[in-house]
């Protein structure tokens, strides 16, 4: 056999015995691995269902079609586009629609919190386009507005970003579309990592102020790895819309065609076929339960956090994610990381607001609950894991310390399926 098997097993038994704390990652059920590993895989479909370049279509139409719809019910929106590869195609996707190469651009910095995408200098985003940014002040951790504001009147953005990879608080998307209204910007949501929180209503909803939305499907939402476009009801630049060429077209085809042929060549309909199953387990009950308890295990864990003498940045969470400020333990972000990768814990060093510290070594790191909830993990168990966390900080260049964290850490996880909620 073929040892990349030997590999997946050997990453399978990684997966099964930690305690997965990346914000941006997930377990999908077995349903939505089936979907991928299947023989959708092999089919050819550049296009748009009914309307493809390559024959034999009619099968992978019902699937990419079921995607969309079942998109559009579970975030109650009208457009959808389920063909992005990833959430950085998605977020491409979205600059070629809207803007003009050397147009001007306000996202959330980096080091404040926001994604790649959204204007960093060594991404597309930051390298075709000029870049301002908002970030977070520094008494509170929380988003600025004012300054957001102030910063956007003076340098009139074309295109205005709501979205983060790693700020614990929700969004006032109506308070970016005031903004975005008073200089004629494009206002666009990029909800990779709460979108599964959203899509229950448990945080503000961006479809209703947003002129277009962007997501990955792996995060929250828990499907495979990817992305999607949406538009909300009653977006008023849906109709006569003007693309950066001067044409007047619709939105809707702008965003399609910023895919594909813009971005994309062949859609993966394996994964476009993941999505849908994960979309169907999203809209289900039970999926509403998840969400809640991914909601009220990340504050359980913020607050036995501070218990033991952490500094959360804002004080807290409202969604999945928080950000550790590790300079009053004396650690860095790197070796904390590094540490608890030993004990079978694994977290990113994450930059915080006005970090004094590289991108590589950073001053903190980023927690998440989504994959931990799916493992069936509750609020009192959120407790243990501070625990756990605090004795490897505190000992973090004792191997035997570490080892013992480690026991703990697969004992708590052991027996328990990878999805489990
Ligand atoms: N947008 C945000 C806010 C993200 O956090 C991420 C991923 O972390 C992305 C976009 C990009 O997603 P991908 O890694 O699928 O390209």
């Amino acid at each position: 056999m073929d040892i990349i098997f030997d590999l997946i097993e050997k990453e399978r038994q990684r997966q099964a015995h930690g305690l997965e704390l990346i914000a941006s990652e997930n377990f999908v059920s077995e349903n939505v691995m089936k979907a991928m590993g299947s023989v959708l895989t092999n089919k050819y479909a550049e296009g748009y269902p009914g309307k493809r370049y390559y024959g034999g279509c009619e099968v992978v139409d019902e699937v990419e079609t079921l995607a969309i719809n079942r998109a559009k019910e579970l975030f109650g929106v009208d457009y959808v586009n389920v063909q992005p590869h990833s959430g950085s195609q998605a977020n491409a996707a979205v600059y070629l629609a809207v803007l003009k190469a050397g147009d001007k651009i306000m996202g959330m910095d980096l080091s404040m919190g926001g994604h790649l995408t959204h204007g960093s200098g060594v991404n597309f985003s930051g390298i075709q386009y000029q870049v301002v940014s908002y970030g977070v002040q520094k008494e509170t951790g929380l988003i600025d507005y004012d300054q957001m504001r102030e910063v956007a009147l003076r340098e009139r953005p074309k295109m205005l970003i709501a979205g983060f990879s790693a700020y614990s608080r929700d969004l006032d998307y109506a308070k970016f579309r005031e903004v975005a209204d008073e200089i004629g910007a494009t206002l666009w949501a990029d909800i990779a990592h709460p979108a599964g929180l959203v899509a229950k209503g448990l945080l503000n909803s961006p479809f209703e102020h947003c002129h277009v939305v962007t997501t990955t499907t792996h995060k929250t939402l828990r499907g495979p790895r990817g992305g999607m476009i949406m538009m909300g009801k009653d977006f008023e630049n849906t109709y006569g819309h003007k693309t950066p060429k001067g044409e007047t077209k619709m939105m809707s085809q702008v965003l399609d065609g910023a895919v594909f042929p813009g971005i994309q060549g062949g859609p993966l309909e394996h994964v476009i076929a993941g999505k849908a199953v994960a979309f169907a387990e999203a809209i289900d009950g039970q999926f509403e339960t998840y969400a809640k308890q991914v909601q009220a295990n990340a504050k359980a864990l913020s607050k036995a956090m501070i218990d033991r003498g952490f500094d959360i940045v804002s004080g807290g969470t409202d969604n999945h994610l928080m950000l550790v400020d590790l300079r009053n333990k004396n650690v860095n972000g790197k070796e904390t990381e590094k540490a608890l990768v030993l004990a079978d814990i694994t977290c990113n060093k994450n930059m915080v607001p006005f970090d004094d510290k590289s991108p590589f070594t950073t001053s903190g790191i980023r927690l998440g609950t989504a994959a931990i909830t799916t493992r069936g993990l509750k609020e009192n168990d959120m407790d243990t894991i501070a625990g756990l966390i605090s004795d490897v900080v505190d000992n973090i260049k004792n191997e035997e310390v570490i080892g013992s964290v480690r026991k703990k850490v697969n004992e708590l996880m052991e027996g328990r399926a990878l999805f489990n909620y």
